[in-house]
């Protein structure tokens, strides 16, 4: 299933993070969504395609190689990070979520830290 959150779609590209969390927390349609995950890409909001384990990422490697910077930048060692990749669970913890880009169609993807 494809959702769209079209809310969203009007934040500038450069907008400051808290700032972004912030618009999206007090977004209706974004209740329950945790840590301002939301991803953006050529200066849209991206599509959001649903929660994603391992094998749906390994679809697109791109969104892989972004969560691995992400780690990356909280100081995970890369094996760590390898580690947590392949135990990403679509129906179970941890869950990654995957999007894709509406213009170019890269693949993204942020994490559930909670
Ligand atoms: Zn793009």
């Amino acid at each position: 299933m494809l959702a769209v959150f079209s809310d969203a779609v009007d934040v500038p590209d450069g907008v400051p993070l808290p700032v972004v969390e912030e618009i999206t927390r007090r977004t209706p349609g974004f209740a329950g969504w945790q840590q301002g995950s939301w991803l953006y890409h050529c200066d849209d909001g991206a599509a959001f395609l649903g929660p994603a384990g391992y094998h749906e990422l390994e679809a697109y490697p791109e969104a892989l190689a972004m969560l691995r910077i992400d780690h990356q930048r909280y100081g995970w060692a890369p094996s760590e990070t390898e580690h947590f990749l392949r135990a990403l669970d679509r129906a179970g913890e941890p869950t990654a979520y995957l999007f894709r880009c509406l213009h170019c169609g890269t693949g993204l993807a942020s994490w559930d830290v909670g």
